[in-house]
């Protein structure tokens, strides 16, 4: 019998499990259930799919911000419980460009604990930006960096289980008292849920070899969002990006996106071009892959809720991480884990 279900193995799934055990759970008493598990790929598993790193594509929701901030200041320790950064989790330089200056909430938030951070001269920011910094980011290797957490979860004695679910109630099988459900887009679908707020915004990335580049830069617009992540321990692999395409169920990819994403990550960082082993050229780069993803977005912003079944049952809900699982989720799993165990959450 297991006392806690949680339905979903993508990062907001993983990271519930991490804090529950962080919080003295025993992880035999945690079973993971989900359709898809790391290692797998499909449109329907968002996770593998992320550039992924901390950044400042999340909005300046008091929320939001607290997510980030407790996320970002406990990845180091996640990554020491993983065995070091080979595992899938680096720190890494970024440099970020807005044609928009962020709102002092989100400033203010960011200086209070993000390292490094440095704002640039308007001098060294491409024409157009009003708003520019560089700091000590982190990076995932997001493959990786699941399989690992999995092992890592395994190792602390939680069981996965593969199997789709139809409908929630199934998660309560064999006595489980609390439910997590953790399952981003699948929450549209899952019987007993059926969240109609929910809808995906499309990426697509492009990921080239380039060894010669050693940081992230991205550059955000009104109504658009180029960007340029190291991959950290994937013999190096750069990850360009991209689109924030809203209520795009598309899972194939387009070469007139994959054009557009060249150009525009070439010409915000032209090193990428100029110092490249095979030609200066878009047509010189080594494209390893191209792939499209679906950010789990909701209207209202995440659902993290406590719904109560009967008297003994509950599930809680941990969904919608958009495009910020990797950089907010555990502050999201620290809230949600709060509701199970009762306690009045700091977040
Ligand atoms: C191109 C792109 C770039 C991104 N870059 C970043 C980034 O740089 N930083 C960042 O923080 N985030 C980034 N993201 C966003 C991030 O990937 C998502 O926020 C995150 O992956 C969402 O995780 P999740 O666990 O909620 O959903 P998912 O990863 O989709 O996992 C859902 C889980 O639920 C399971 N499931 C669903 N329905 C059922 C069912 N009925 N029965 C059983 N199991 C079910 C699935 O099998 C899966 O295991 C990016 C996303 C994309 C697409």
């Amino acid at each position: 019998m297991s006392k806690y279900v949680v339905i979903g193995s993508g990062i907001v799934g993983l990271y519930t499990v991490y804090n529950l055990i962080e919080r003295n759970v025993n992880g035999e008493e945690i079973t993971v259930i989900a359709e898809y598990l790391p290692g797998d790929e499909s449109i329907d598993y968002t996770s593998p799919y992320a550039g992924g790193n901390f950044s400042c594509i999340t909005d300046d929701h008091p929320d939001t911000l607290k997510f980030d901030k407790h996320t970002y200041t406990r990845l180091q320790s996640i990554q020491r419980r993983l065995g070091g950064p080979q595992h899938g989790l680096d720190k890494i330089q970024s440099t970020e460009y807005f044609d928009t200056k962020p709102s002092d909430a989100k400033i203010n938030s960011l200086k209070s604990y993000i390292e490094n951070y440095t704002e640039l001269p308007k001098l060294e920011m491409p024409h157009g930006c009003q708003y520019g910094i560089r700091y000590t980011s982190w990076s995932f290797n997001c493959p990786k960096f699941l399989l690992n957490m999995k092992k890592y979860l395994e190792g602390k004695g939680v069981t996965f289980v593969q199997k789709k679910l139809s409908h929630i109630s199934q998660a309560f099988a064999f006595g489980t008292k609390i439910v997590f459900n953790c399952t981003g887009n699948g929450s549209k679908y899952l019987g007993g849920v059926t969240d109609n707020k929910i809808y995906p915004t499309r990426g697509q990335v492009v990921v080239i070899k380039a060894p010669h580049i050693k940081e992230n830069v991205m550059r955000w617009g009104d109504n658009y969002a180029t960007y340029i992540i190291k991959r950290p321990y994937s013999h190096d692999q750069l990850i360009l990006g991209g689109f924030l395409q809203k209520d795009d169920w598309r899972s194939a990819t387009s070469h007139d996106e994959t054009l557009d994403i060249l150009k525009r990550t070439t010409q915000l960082l032209p090193l990428i071009l100029s110092r490249n082993t095979y030609g200066s050229s878009i047509e010189d780069l080594e494209i390893l892959r191209v792939a499209a993803g679906l950010r789990p977005s909701r209207h209202g912003g995440p659902r993290i809720e406590r719904e109560p079944i009967d008297h003994t049952k509950c599930v809680i809900h941990n969904y919608g991480a958009s495009g910020y699982g990797y950089q907010a989720g555990l502050g999201m799993a620290y809230r949600a884990v709060s509701l199970a165990l009762d306690v009045k959450p700091k977040l």
